[in-house]
């Protein structure tokens, strides 16, 4: 089994060519949970959706994020009656929502919630919230305190950030299934996701780090050279005192991190990283990153 951890947008491109090689059952994906919200009576989990709707079939893979073909019916009235609906959910991604909603509110984790959506979907890959505590993302921008949705779909990240507070305050324990899906995988890998809002707080769960020292661990870095690839990456890290490179990105992963990877292209010099084509810009470049992966766990 190959553990993933994973946001929603680099990892889930290099999960795209890891299915391709291995069974859905043979992977597990930890997925970041920092960027969850409640919306309108909703809970929106954009990590965790995209990670179903892609093992589902369903993803819109021009954004990804919502599902491919929506329609946006619900959030158009919603908007006309006045409502702040400043993320653009649609209707057939709303009906997700309301669902794991609901299921919450029933008294499920999300754990639970997910597993059944999972099911629900037909999907049979494993698909782990890192935790069932909240534990959200937030910047500290001229205008306050931003959720880090505020931030990246209202302000479409145009503020200057000083800094990423994760609320509420204190380490929230990984769940039970997410440490056994580490302790029991081949090898883990840390996605092309964005180290500060994706990976950093899967990595912050009480237990993630000490079941990664002892895993296989092979990272795949979001940078060439001083940007990511896309999204607000670069100003977070910087935010953060790190550097936005993915020498930054390998000293935050280094006390687990077994073999690190770094695009062909990336003129920053990682020592003792694999070089290979990070930029997933396409099914068969998925693919190849992923052989190179799974080959590196194949030769540990
Ligand atoms: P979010 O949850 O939507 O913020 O998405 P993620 O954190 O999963 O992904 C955002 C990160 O993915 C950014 O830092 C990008 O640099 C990185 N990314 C996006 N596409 C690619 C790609 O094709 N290759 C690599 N190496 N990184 C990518």
């Amino acid at each position: 089994m190959i553990t993933v951890l994973s946001g929603g947008t680099g990892t889930p491109k290099l999960l795209r060519g890891l299915r391709r090689r291995l069974s859905d059952p043979e992977l597990a994906v930890i997925v970041n949970t920092g960027e969850d919200c409640w919306l309108q009576g909703n809970h929106l989990s954009p990590d965790i959706d995209t990670v179903l709707y892609l093992f589902a079939g369903l993803l819109n893979t021009e954004t990804w994020w919502g599902i491919r073909g929506d329609t946006f019916v619900t959030h158009e009235l919603a908007h006309d009656l006045g409502v702040d609906a400043f993320i653009a959910v649609g209707d057939r991604d709303r009906a997700v929502h309301i669902h794991r909603a609901e299921l919450l509110r029933e008294g499920r984790t999300l754990t639970e919630a997910t597993a059944a959506l999972a099911a629900a979907l037909g999907v049979e890959a494993q698909i782990l919230p890192m935790t069932d505590a909240p534990y959200m993302s937030h910047v500290r921008t001229p205008e306050g305190l931003l959720h880090f949705q505020e931030y990246w779909v209202r302000h479409r990240a145009q503020l200057p950030i000083t800094g990423v507070v994760r609320l509420p305050p204190g380490r929230p324990a990984a769940t039970g299934a997410a440490l056994a899906a580490i302790r029991e995988a081949d090898g883990v890998v840390l996605g092309p996701s964005n180290p500060v809002t994706s990976i950093g707080p899967i990595l912050e769960c009480r237990g993630v780090a000490e079941a990664l020292e002892e895993a296989f661990v092979v990272a795949v870095s979001p940078f060439i050279g001083d940007q990511p690839i896309s999204g607000p990456a670069g100003a977070l890290m910087v935010a953060q005192g790190l550097e936005p490179t993915s020498l930054g990105v390998s000293r935050l992963y280094a006390e687990f991190c077994d073999v690190f990877v770094q695009d062909v292209r990336d003129p920053v010099e990682v020592p003792g990283a694999v070089r290979a084509d990070t930029l997933m810009v396409d099914e068969a470049r998925s693919e190849a990153l992923a052989d190179v992966v799974l080959e590196l766990v194949r030769s540990r």
